[in-house]
């Protein structure tokens, strides 16, 4: 089926075969003797130690050529499950503080979507995300280096560890990104600490068009109201929700789409999720959450309709679905 992918983090997609050539290509030091080895490294076991791996990761990426590759490589592999268009989260604070500069990231960022285009002609655009554990001053500090690139980013996002880091802390990032034409999203992960707070406060405070994740919104009557008058995106992740509530895409999933929410399905960080793309979550549904082919048409349409692209690309992207409706049925 041709879809649309839109939560899924660059730095997340880095397989360790990449990792191990772009390590000795920039002479790091990596702490595993072979590609095996740093793969059994990729195990966690909650939001933290996700972390932790994740961001060694990030060490081996230093030049234009090192994040053309990265995106290269996962539009390469997502073409090829039929993936024919990507909105990918990148996380400058990851580099900028490793002293890699933004232009040498972005324009890598860049050409490999380009590049990806050309030869998969898969569309993709961007999404700068800011690392909520750090200060509102850092962030602000990439937002202001990235204006001058304003053409080449698409929207906005909040992720990593949201311990005590509510949406407000970024509130005047927000603000100003949005009067710069940036769209907005926010990571809402499951069952944090204050979560139905922060989901508010995505909503109402920030103004977000989506939440990625916001399993949450579930529990709260007045949030899934408040979700359906706006017609707000999720962004759900069925790997994430296993990792991180054993059994439950049935009520996370199922519960979205039954209640009328606009549910849309992802893969957020395949590389560190034992390899699973958009085409492996979405065969999770189906074998836990008991999605069938209309629901998939449903959740890709939804993707389509969430997608932050131009009028005559949403109607080439639902044209090319309603082919495959068509043919399917
Ligand atoms: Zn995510």
């Amino acid at each position: 089926m041709p879809k649309a992918e839109l939560h899924v983090h660059l730095e997340g997609t880095l397989e360790a075969e990449l990792k191990f050539e772009l390590a000795a290509r920039n002479n790091v030091d990596l702490p595993y003797v072979d590609v095996e080895s740093m793969r059994a490294s990729y195990v966690f076991h909650d939001l933290p130690s996700f972390l932790t791996i994740f961001y060694e990761g990030s060490f081996v990426l230093h030049h234009e050529e090192d994040f053309r590759d990265l995106v290269y490589a996962y539009l390469r592999k997502v073409a090829s499950q039929n993936v024919i268009y990507a909105e990918m989260f990148f996380d400058p604070q990851q580099h900028t503080d490793r002293g890699v500069s933004f232009s040498t990231m972005i324009e890598g960022l860049t050409r490999g979507r380009i590049e990806a285009e050309r030869d998969f002609g898969i569309r993709s655009q961007l999404i700068m995300c800011f690392v909520r554990e750090r200060s509102a001053e850092s962030a602000m500090a990439v937002f202001e280096m990235a204006l001058p690139y304003r053409h080449l980013i698409v929207g906005l996002g909040l992720d990593s560890d949201e311990l005590d880091n509510p949406p407000t802390k970024f509130a005047e990032i927000f603000r100003r990104g949005r009067e710069a034409g940036f769209r907005l999203t926010m990571h809402c992960d499951v069952d944090q600490k204050n979560t139905h707070e922060h989901i508010r406060q995505a909503i109402e405070d920030i103004g977000v068009e989506r939440i990625d994740h916001g399993a949450n919104l579930l529990d709260r009557p007045e949030l899934i109201e408040m979700a359906r008058e706006r017609g707000l995106f999720f962004t759900v992740c069925p790997y994430a929700n296993e990792m991180m509530r054993p059994g439950e895409n049935q009520s996370i999933a199922r519960g979205m789409l039954d209640l009328g929410l606009k549910l849309t399905l992802n893969s957020d960080d395949p590389a560190y999720m034992e390899g699973n793309y958009i085409n492996e979550n979405m065969l999770m549904v189906h074998d836990l959450a008991g999605f069938g082919p209309d629901d998939f048409i449903t959740v890709t349409r939804n993707a389509f309709d969430a997608a932050w692209i131009d009028d005559e690309l949403r109607q080439e992207l639902h044209r090319k679905l309603d082919a495959y409706a068509m043919a399917s049925v």
